[in-house]
């Protein structure tokens, strides 16, 4: 293989350097992605549990009830029994107007029990399809961490190898562009190298000297009289030019 040009070295400087820059971003990405996960799980995990207290609380309401409604018949026959013996008509139809009160409470914690049994029996019917969500919530979140370890694996490994490509990609840089080279992409990053399409500055879409692109072409370092990147040019095919 011949040496690379110039224009060559800084296309793929450009090439890896915007490289490096979406694998870190994607890098940076993962524990927002992860974050986000371990809230639907917890999400999950709290519905579940909300799904089995909520039968748990509607039975015990019902019991509640059920022991309140016996309180209600029991002081019901006590009025209905103490009601031959009123002393009074006053006497007799507060005793009534006492019966008619319970008998009210009564038929309200009836109705209140009948609707609590059809929800828990609603509800209970629901606590397999509540216990599959969540061991669904589990494993798809099992997976996600799955693919998350090979995805960071895999943009690790590519960093790595993609850093090694550039560095010795950098070495090869004719030593009197090497200190211009350097501080260009230090204060730009990738964007320290701009390619020229047609006439115009990749960085700046400014167009660009005759003369400046036929010096990138005998492989000279140009910078943009604009911006002040550095330029390579598309590669020439074979056997033109
Ligand atoms: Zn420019």
């Amino acid at each position: 293989m011949s040496t690379p040009t110039v224009p060559q070295l800084l296309r793929e400087a450009h090439r890896l350097r915007r490289h490096l820059r979406e694998l870190k971003s994607e890098i940076d990405l993962g524990p927002r992605v992860q974050k986000i996960q371990e809230q639907k799980l917890a999400a999950a995990k709290q519905a579940h549990a909300e799904a089995h207290d909520a039968v748990q609380k509607l039975k015990l309401k019902i019991r509640d009830d059920e022991g309140t409604l016996k309180q209600e018949n029991t002081r019901l026959a006590k009025f209905e029994g103490q009601l031959n013996d009123a002393g009074s008509p006053k006497e007799y139809e507060g005793k009534q107007s006492e019966i008619r009160q319970a008998k009210e409470r009564i038929a309200a914690l009836e109705e209140a029990i009948l609707a609590g049994m059809e929800e828990l029996e609603r509800r209970t019917a629901n606590l397999p399809n509540d216990d599959q969500a969540w061991a669904n919530a589990q494993a798809e979140f099992e997976q996600f961490k799955l693919d998350a370890k090979e995805r960071l694996d895999r943009l690790l490994a590519d960093q790595k190898a993609t850093a090694a490509t550039l560095a010795a990609t950098d070495a090869s840089f004719p030593a009197a562009m090497k200190a211009q080279y350097d501080r260009l992409v230090k204060a730009y990053g990738p964007d320290g190298l701009a390619e020229v399409s047609g006439k115009v500055c990749g960085q700046c879409r400014v167009s660009i000297a005759e003369q400046q692109r036929n010096d990138i072409v005998a492989g000279k370092f140009v910078c943009c009289s604009t911006c002040g990147r550095a330029l390579y040019v598309e590669p020439t095919p074979p056997g033109v030019g």
